[in-house]
């Protein structure tokens, strides 16, 4: 565990960022961090987290990092206990861990579906089910999960937007159950972001990462590619105090609309 000050006054909302090490994840932590939320940087790899912690407390703000893997109930409590003793109760969970296991149908095996709804649809179901008491008790909480503009069908995906899509019933679930408790559950639903994952797609279908950037640009509305950086804006408004009247949404950050 690396940490440094506990959470203060003026860092009293405590968020958990799961998949934080890089990404989508990393630049959520930060903006998280920024907003003056105490911030527990987790992902399977502990040390991992360090460069995303440095970050944050270069910029003055406060995080813990935390491995675990989100799918392993044992490790899921172990670490939000961790982060409620360390940082105090967590009130804000962006359930954002995922891997891909792209392949047509007949070709995908056993293990890469589960592997893939495992990490989404049950690691976002054990981190949501342990971190919930804590926003229950406090009567305040935000919880975002990262669905993917392939809920809607991707060729070579069944089981990454079968999981996405089921994060989406899963929000709209947590919104009615936990709504009189103060807490809000929304999904944002990315296009096209440039990370690691887009780049092992990109490797996947024998392109160039630059190339397939280009390509995919010239389909999205407003003609470029996503950063992680749109997503983390779009999160911490969903998590932020002003958003207590948003549930159960999906929010598409795509460059434009879908179909
Ligand atoms: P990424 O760069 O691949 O980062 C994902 C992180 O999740 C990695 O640090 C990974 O750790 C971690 N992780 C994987 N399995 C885990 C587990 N069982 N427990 C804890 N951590 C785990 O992915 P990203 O592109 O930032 O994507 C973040 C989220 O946005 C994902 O849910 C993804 O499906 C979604 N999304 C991404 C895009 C996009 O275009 N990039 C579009 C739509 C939706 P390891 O490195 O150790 O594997």
């Amino acid at each position: 565990m690396t940490e440094n000050t506990p959470a203060t006054a003026t860092t009293s909302r405590v968020a958990i960022v799961t998949g934080a090490a890089r990404g989508i994840g990393a630049a959520t932590a930060r903006r998280l961090a920024a907003e003056g939320r105490a911030v527990a940087v987790l992902d399977l790899d502990e040390a991992a987290c360090a460069d995303t912690v440095a970050a944050i407390v270069e910029a003055g703000g406060t995080a813990l990092a935390v491995g675990a893997d989100v799918t392993a109930g044992d490790q899921v409590d172990a670490a939000v206990a961790r982060v409620a003793d360390t940082l105090g109760a967590p009130t804000v969970l962006v359930n954002n861990a995922g891997v891909i296991r792209d392949n047509l149908l007949f070709k995908m095996s056993d293990g890469d579906w589960d592997t893939v709804i495992d990490v989404h649809l049950r690691g976002a179901f054990l981190m949501s089910r342990a971190v919930q008491a804590h926003m229950t008790a406090a009567g305040w909480g935000r919880i975002v999960n990262l669905s993917s503009s392939s809920a809607l069908g991707n060729r070579g995906q069944a089981n990454y937007s079968a999981a996405k899509a089921g994060l989406q019933g899963f929000t709209k679930t947590l919104a009615f159950e936990l709504g009189k408790f103060g807490v809000t559950a929304n999904a944002v639903a990315p296009g096209f972001i440039v990370t690691d994952m887009t780049a092992a797609t990109a490797a996947r279908v024998g392109m160039e990462f630059e190339a397939f950037q280009d390509a995919a640009a010239q389909q999205i509305p407003v003609r470029r590619v996503g950063r992680p950086e749109d997503v983390a804006n779009t999160i911490a408004f969903l998590t932020g105090e002003d958003a207590g009247f948003v549930s159960g949404q999906v929010i598409y950050v795509a460059g434009g609309p879908l179909c």
